[in-house]
């Protein structure tokens, strides 16, 4: 669905001018809850042609991104988008034209959408472009790109209908920093351009839009879904005494002294052995990663939490028992490890991806209703031995469930405020009792206190 022009203009440009046929009515509510969700209702005329798939596969896509930290500069962003209604075709909407019939088309004849998809936008503020939106207003237009830059203009476009304006306009690629060049919002975006600033984050959330709405969970989990799987070649290559540390079982601590003389190779192969098939030898490779790996391997420590449990019959067969025991211990295992990976080296992502999984409607996505408060409950004590203050609002949620009010925690001798994000009380986060929860609160304040702490050096 390529003109020759869309390929040349990879560009695409906000309008930033005042409609005045576009204003939408006024919504006074800030959004709440943890998850900001933008619905999207997309229509087109009948020739440009997509599914209800190829439209949830961007938006799953352009979710992962912003969810994502794609960079060391770029944070996650609890933001996702969603379709709103099925795709609706109708014959009176433009296949091409300038940006302004688009938005008159759209305010005429389906008020109610917020985008259009066009062949071809050919003139937006006086260029042709991939995707167009005036700052502010809650209708855009995209071309029909399904590839990886089209997510790029989805997500850019976006970022104008909350108010963004462009990062180093006018700049060439080559004068353009590496911070303004991967921005989402950089003028000329390329595939690159997949990171969300703090600031178009924080609009995103924080957008009074009609399609904008706080929810407490996502609609879909995202962990290592974009993993490859590889073939068992690596294993075969492993070396005996790496084999031998994974098949042990640790009865006791773990051996410490085999483990830090582990090489880079050694933990490449527990990465490959992480990216295949679950096995019972993904309990000590998830430990031996949240001791040594690095901040990235969040995403991998969070991949158990990626084969959902299927229901269980109530007298299952000796293979499912298995299965399904094997899958929730290393649901287990993996929040346990993203809370020791995200204390030792900070990772936002481990830290976000706990935050999804404290909440039992989120758990239960993975490892089934009935062991979800498990799962969500391990989140919460993970999170709380984080020390970081992105995980402060779902432990103190877990506590004010107990307790009722929100205790004072004063942290290297500043108090902390409660809930640096919208949406304090999460109904879904499993509450703890008295006990549990002051032990809660010690676990985040010691991890404060020592936050520096290395669990293990390496010998090189
Ligand atoms: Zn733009």
């Amino acid at each position: 669905m390529k003109t020759t022009a869309v390929t040349i203009v990879v560009v695409c440009l906000g309008l930033h001018v005042q409609w005045s046929t576009a204003q939408e009515p006024a919504v006074a509510a800030p959004v709440v809850g943890v998850f900001s969700q933008h619905r999207l209702k997309v229509v087109k005329n009948p020739a440009v042609l997509a599914t209800n798939e190829d439209i949830d596969e961007i938006l799953r896509s352009i979710s992962r991104s912003a969810q994502r930290a794609n960079y060391g500069w770029d944070k996650p962003c609890s933001v996702e988008f969603v379709r709103e209604a099925e795709v609706i075709n109708d014959g009176r909407l433009p296949i091409r034209g300038s940006a302004r019939q688009h938005q008159e088309a759209l305010s005429r004849v389906q008020p109610d959408a917020n985008v259009l998809l066009v062949l071809s936008i050919e003139d937006c503020a006086g260029w042709q472009a991939a995707g167009c939106a005036p700052l502010g207003s809650d209708k855009m237009a995209v071309t029909a790109d399904f590839s990886s830059r089209g997510e790029i203009v989805w997500l850019h476009e976006r970022g104008h209908v909350v108010g963004r304006d462009h990062v180093a306009q006018g700049s060439s690629v080559s004068q353009a920093s590496d911070i303004e060049k991967t921005d989402v919002m950089f003028w000329n975006p390329s595939k690159m351009s997949t990171a969300i600033s703090e600031e178009t984050c924080k609009a995103m959330r924080n957008a009074r839009l009609p399609s904008v709405r706080g929810v407490s969970s996502p609609s879909f989990l995202v962990v290592g879904d974009q993993l490859t799987t590889v073939a068992g070649q690596e294993l075969r290559d492993m070396p005996e005494y790496l084999r031998e540390l994974l098949e042990s079982a640790w009865l006791e601590r773990p051996p410490l002294e085999a483990i830090s003389k582990l090489t880079d190779r050694d933990l490449d192969i527990i990465r490959n052995l992480l990216r295949a098939e679950p096995s019972d030898l993904w309990v000590n490779a998830l430990r031996i990663l949240e001791m040594l790996g690095a901040e990235q391997d969040a995403t991998l420590l969070a991949r158990p939490l990626g084969f959902p449990v299927s229901s269980i019959p109530s007298e299952p067969d000796r293979s499912t028992r298995l299965k399904t025991n094997l899958l929730r211990s290393l649901a287990l295992q993996s929040t346990s490890s993203l809370g020791q990976l995200a204390k030792r080296t900070q990772s936002l992502e481990a830290i976000f991806l706990l935050r999804m999984v404290a909440h039992t409607t989120v758990a239960a996505k993975s490892v089934g209703q009935e062991f979800s408060t498990e799962l969500a409950r391990s989140a919460v004590q993970s999170l709380a031995r984080t020390g970081h203050e992105l995980a402060l609002p779902i432990v103190l949620s877990a506590v004010r469930g107990a307790r009722g009010d929100f205790p004072a925690v004063v942290s290297s001798g500043r108090t902390v405020r409660p809930d640096p994000l919208p949406g304090p009380l999460l109904d879904d986060v499993p509450a703890f009792d008295d006990d549990e929860s002051k032990d809660l609160l010690t676990d985040w304040t010691g991890a404060q206190a020592a936050q520096s702490n290395i669990i293990l050096r390496r010998n090189k």
